[in-house]
C-alpha cells in the first residue's frame, strides 16, 4: 500500500519507521512519503496561512499550496483523497480495514485554524477524525490512521501478530491477557488457561471479553449480536444439553422399568 501524506511538518512522520510499519516498509508492503505543502506556495514569504474572512482567532491553511500539492502528489497516483479533521466521521476498526484494501491513499493534514474549504471541496472524498478532541495539527491523527489501518494489509503482521482477536474485530472487546511468570507479585494467572483444555479456555476468553464490553463499552455492547454460546457464557439462557438430561431422566424415572408400580412389585417380589 502507498500512502502519501501532505503536510506542513514532514518531519514529524519519521516515527513510523520504526517496529512494525518500519518493517513493513523495509519489505516493500507499505510505503509513506511525506510531502511538504510548504514547497508549493507561491507567497514570496514562504507562507501557507492567512486570517479569516470574517474574523476570529487563528489562521487558516491558504487553498493555492495546498490544491497545487494535491495535484502534484495525484499525478500516476490514483488515491483516496482523505483530510483528517475533527469535522469528519470517527475512524473506527471496519474503517480502517476497509482503508487497508485501498492501494493508494493520500492524506491532508490541516494546522492552525484548518484548510480554507475551497481546498476540501475541490479534493477531498472523505473527512477522518481520530476522536472527539481537537488536536493542534494533523499529522498525529494521520500517523494513527496510518497505523491502524496498516496492521491489516496483508503480511504487515508477522505470523506471531494477529489482528484477528483484538479488540472490535468482533464488536467486542479483548479478553485479559497473561504471560510468564505464572504468578508475578502475589498475583496469580487464573488456573484454567495454565490446564491444556482448549475449549474451556476458548469458553473463558470470549466470557471475559463479553463481560469487560458490557461493563466498559455498554455502546458497543448493545450493538453486539449474542449467539446461543454467548448467552449461555452469560448466564442468560440454561444449556439445552442438561435440559434434555434432566428431561430424560425424568422420563427414565417413569419408563416402565422405573415406574412406581414396578419399583413397588421388585420390592415386593424381593420380600
Ligand atoms: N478549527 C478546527 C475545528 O474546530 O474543527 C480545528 C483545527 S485543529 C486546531 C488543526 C488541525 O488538526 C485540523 O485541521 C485537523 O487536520 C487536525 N485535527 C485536530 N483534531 C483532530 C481530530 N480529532 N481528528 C483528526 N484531525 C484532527
Amino acid at each position: 500500500m502507498r500512502i502519501k501524506v501532505l503536510t506542513l511538518f514532514p518531519e514529524m512522520f519519521e516515527p513510523l519507521k520504526q517496529s512494525v510499519l518500519g518493517r513493513a516498509m523495509e519489505k516493500g508492503l507499505l510505503s509513506v512519503e511525506a510531502i511538504d505543502i510548504r514547497a508549493y506556495t507561491k507567497d514570496k514569504h514562504r507562507r501557507c496561512d492567512d486570517y479569516p474572512f470574517g474574523g476570529g482567532a487563528g489562521m487558516v491553511m491558504t487553498p493555492q499550496p495546498v490544491c497545487d500539492a494535491f495535484r502534484a502528489a495525484l499525478r500516476g497516483f490514483p488515491a483516496r483523497r482523505i483530510y483528517l479533521s475533527p469535522r469528519g466521521a470517527v475512524l473506527t476498526q471496519k474503517r480502517a480495514m476497509e482503508l487497508a484494501r485501498e492501494e493508494e491513499l493520500l492524506l491532508l493534514c490541516g494546522h492552525y485554524e484548518g484548510v480554507d474549504q475551497r481546498a476540501l471541496d475541490l479534493y477531498v472524498d472523505e473527512e477522518i477524525s481520530i476522536g472527539d478532541y481537537v488536536l493542534t495539527g494533523g499529522e498525529l491523527a494521520a500517523m494513527v490512521l496510518i497505523d491502524a489501518l496498516a496492521r491489516h494489509v496483508p503480511g504487515v503482521l508477522g505470523s506471531e501478530e494477529s489482528a484477528e482477536e483484538e479488540s472490535f474485530m468482533d464488536g467486542l472487546l479483548e479478553y485479559p491477557q497473561y504471560t510468564r511468570p505464572a504468578e508475578f507479585e502475589g498475583l496469580a494467572v487464573p488456573e484454567l488457561l495454565r490446564g491444556g483444555d482448549h475449549k474451556k479456555i476458548r469458553d473463558w476468553q470470549r466470557e471475559q471479553a463479553l463481560r469487560l464490553t458490557q461493563e466498559r463499552r455498554p455502546d458497543l455492547f448493545a450493538r453486539k449480536e449474542l449467539d446461543q454460546r454467548d448467552r449461555l457464557l452469560l448466564g442468560l439462557e440454561k444449556p439445552k444439553e442438561k435440559k434434555k438430561r434432566r428431561k430424560t431422566a425424568a422420563l427414565r424415572e417413569i419408563s416402565p422399568e422405573n415406574s412406581p408400580e414396578k419399583a413397588c412389585k421388585t420390592e415386593t417380589d424381593m420380600v
